[in-house]
């Protein structure tokens, strides 16, 4: 399958100076995916499919059982007075990827995220034309991942300020530059020689679901046009409350995901919109060099002691309630007591980071990709208690 996929992309791929990459953050998407280049990461992102709204949010008042619109790789449902949540579907496309949303006030509208690319951007911005005409103040990427930032170029071309976390913008150049130029060898070289060297099936398939997902990023930042946020935002002066005229969003940060998380809370409807800060019903995405395992399961703690009915739009997965932010802590007290076993036990983290077993009430839980998800959560946890 790999010998196909390389062949596939050799005919398609861009010529450009070699250049040494260091860390590839991850992602997958859209149009592009009709290539024949991502074939496997296709492959992979049609295995999740979105579960259907639980039965008590569909009863909750603030949550429309119809969505406004819905084009199979997301649908826009109203959550709220003058809120709504884009919700993705990847089994079905690959044009927004991440969850995001919009807040429409009297005023002015907030958007929130540029998803995998320009299409996705351009679709939330129709969905916002269908219920409100008010001009857009903003859109905002909750933090600079690719699936949340590769369509921001729409917003500029369309003369709406980006916000973002202030060092938002470099990490967006520092990660994706390098790849725009590059050659796909250089990428998926290292990525391949892993699955070709794995020690057993088990690391194989760890490794291959990871060439899978870097090569669908590599793809999508290799052809993107990047757009940087204008409009930083400095995290030491937050919280930030923006008047959309009878709508009060409140900006904050978090640490956890990625180092430059944002999420936009109206406190006046018990709303969250958490970004990647929550998976919801997946395996937590932690490969981020400014990912941490502790921060994250501190602001966890944070979300739970929000209002009970508070309603939470994840960056990826179903919206939920706070059994969806209990959950993922269960999930990281499960990834952390196996760690912990094996840390004890003198098992090497090189090692290590490949044994977690998944248990069977998280069976139906994403992975997107073992060396985005588990593996860097073990390492991280590993690091935290100090090991060598
Ligand atoms: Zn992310």
């Amino acid at each position: 399958m790999i010998n196909s996929i390389k062949k596939d992309c050799e005919a398609t791929g861009r010529g450009g100076e070699r250049q040494a990459v260091k860390a590839l953050p991850f992602s997958r998407r859209s149009f592009l995916a009709k290539t024949s280049c991502f074939g496997a990461f296709y492959a992979v992102a049609k295995l999740i499919p979105l579960p259907a709204l639980a039965a008590e949010l569909a009863g909750d008042s603030r949550v429309s059982a119809t969505p406004i619109v819905d084009k199979g790789f997301a649908s826009v449902r109203k959550i709220g007075t003058g809120l709504y949540a884009t919700i993705s579907d990847t089994s079905k496309g690959f044009t927004t990827v991440c969850n995001g949303g919009f807040l429409a006030g009297k005023d002015a509208a907030l958007l929130l995220e540029g998803y995998a690319g320009p299409a996705g951007a351009s679709f939330q911005m129709d969905a916002l034309r269908m219920v409100s005409q008010v001009p857009v103040k903003g859109a905002l990427d909750t933090h600079y991942h690719f699936d949340h930032s590769m369509g921001n170029s729409f917003y500029g071309g369309n003369g709406v300020p980006l916000w973002a976390h202030a060092t938002t913008a470099k990490r967006i150049v520092d990660n994706y530059g390098p790849l725009q130029g590059l050659e796909k060898e250089a990428a998926l070289g290292p990525y391949e020689k892993r699955v070709k060297e794995a020690k057993s099936e088990t690391e194989r398939a760890h490794a291959q679901s990871d060439l899978s997902a870097v090569t669908g990023l590599f793809q999508i930042a290799n052809s993107t046009m990047l757009g940087l946020p204008n409009h930083p935002i400095d995290p030491a002066k937050l919280p930030l409350s923006v008047d959309l005229g009878g709508l009060t969003a409140v900006i904050e940060s978090y640490p956890g995901h990625s180092g430059t998380d944002m999420i936009v809370r109206v406190p006046e409807q018990h709303v969250v919109y958490a970004g990647d800060l929550l998976f919801s019903g997946w395996y937590p995405v932690c490969f981020d060099e400014k990912a941490t395992i502790s921060g994250w399961r501190y602001t966890l703690k944070k979300f739970a002691t929000l209002d009970k009915d508070t309603l939470f739009v994840p960056g990826h997965g179903q919206i939920c309630g706070q059994e969806g932010i209990a959950t993922l802590r269960e999930v990281f007290d499960d990834i952390s007591g196996q760690a912990e076993k094996m840390y004890k036990a003198g098992v090497p983290v090189e090692e290590a980071q490949h044994r977690y077993v998944v248990p069977d009430k998280f069976e139906n839980f994403p992975v997107y990709a073992w060396g985005f998800t588990i593996g860097p959560a073990i390492t991280k946890l590993y690091a935290e208690w100090g090991a060598k």
